[in-house]
This record gives C-alpha cells, structure tokens and sequence, in this order.
C-alpha cells in the first residue's frame, strides 16, 4: 500500500463517540506512528503551494498538534485559536453554534500583523462551523488567509460551503 493509502486505513472509527449516534475519526493512530505523523506534517506544509506564510494559525485543540510543527516547516510562527477563557490577554471572540447551543473561540489581538499571510489549520473539518469562526477571528485582523488545510474532512457535511472564497484543502477525504 502506498503511504497515503497507510494514513486513512489507519484512522479509526470510534461509534457513539462523544455522544450517541456520533461516529468519531480518531486520529491518534496517525500520531503515534513517525512515519505517518511526519508524512502528514510534510503534506498538510504542502498546502502552502510554496507561498510565504507569516503564520500558521491552529485550532484548540488537535490542530495545534499540526500547527505547530508545519510553522516550523514554513518559518513562520504559531498562532492558536483557543476555546474561551482559555487565552490570558486581549482577545477577539466569535461564536458559532453547534447542533445544540454554540461555542466561543478567542485570538489574542496582537497574533497577527494587519497584511501578514496566514495559513489555517485543523485536524478535520465536519460541518465548518469551526474553521469558519476562526477565519473570521483571522479576517477581523487584516491578515492575508492563503488557505484552510485540513487533515481529514467529512465531505458528505459540506463544510467547506461555510468557508466562502478561502482555498480549502485536505489530505484525506471520506
Ligand atoms: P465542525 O465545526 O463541525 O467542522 O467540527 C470540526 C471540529 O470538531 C474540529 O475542531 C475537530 O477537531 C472536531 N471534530 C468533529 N468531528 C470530529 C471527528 O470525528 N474526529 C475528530 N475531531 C472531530
């Protein structure tokens, strides 16, 4: 098998996790084999397509376990999206609802420079309402959003729909 064909056999489906009726892709097969931890830290640096990256904003909590090393590949830095209450300084917030109620994510203001080119990055995109709360969080700070990069995304939950003009990409499709 090839390697790609490696990294989705090895996600695993957890059923009724975290609720009933909620089918879970764990990843964390993924990361704790090197090799397919660090092919998927080579592909999801890929996604840049070569263009300068100022930072490389990640998502609490799985994305900042891409996040962070892919700014190492890009010579960028590390910038994360925090669930509220979380971050210690000045911060924007965005809420974003969920099938029942809605969440809070938080940046702090002075993550991103007005102009600065920002790759966005999240373990998996199901419906979008994440990554579309933290692409408006990027957007409120003038920065450039060159692309969403995802590990895995559920395509059947359209949730790149949500996302608008920004480039979506992912490495693993279900
Ligand atoms: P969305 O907002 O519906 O797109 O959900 C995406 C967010 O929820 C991401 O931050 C994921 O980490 C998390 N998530 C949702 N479903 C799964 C899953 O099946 N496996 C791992 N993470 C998930």
């Amino acid at each position: 098998p090839t390697i790609s064909q490696l990294l989705s056999d090895s996600i695993r489906d957890v059923p009724d996790f975290p609720k009933p009726g909620i089918l879970f892709k764990d990843i964390s097969p993924i990361l704790s084999d090197p090799a397919l931890l660090r092919h998927s830290m080579n592909e999801l640096t890929a996604t840049s397509g070569g263009q300068k990256i100022d930072k490389v904003v990640g998502i609490d909590a799985r994305g900042f376990i891409f996040a962070a090393p892919v700014a190492l590949n890009l010579e960028a830095g590390f910038v994360p999206v925090r669930k509220k209450g979380k971050l210690p300084w000045q911060t924007h917030e965005m809420a974003y609802s969920l099938e029942y109620g809605e969440n809070i994510v938080e940046i702090h203001k002075d993550a991103i420079q007005p102009g600065e080119s920002v790759l966005l990055i999240d373990d998996l995109l199901a419906t979008g309402g994440t990554a579309a709360a933290a692409i408006k969080l990027i957007k409120q700070l003038d920065a450039n959003l060159v692309a969403a990069s995802f590990l895995i995304e559920l395509t059947d939950l359209n949730g790149r729909e949500l996302l608008g003009d920004t480039p979506v990409n992912a490495i693993i499709s279900y």
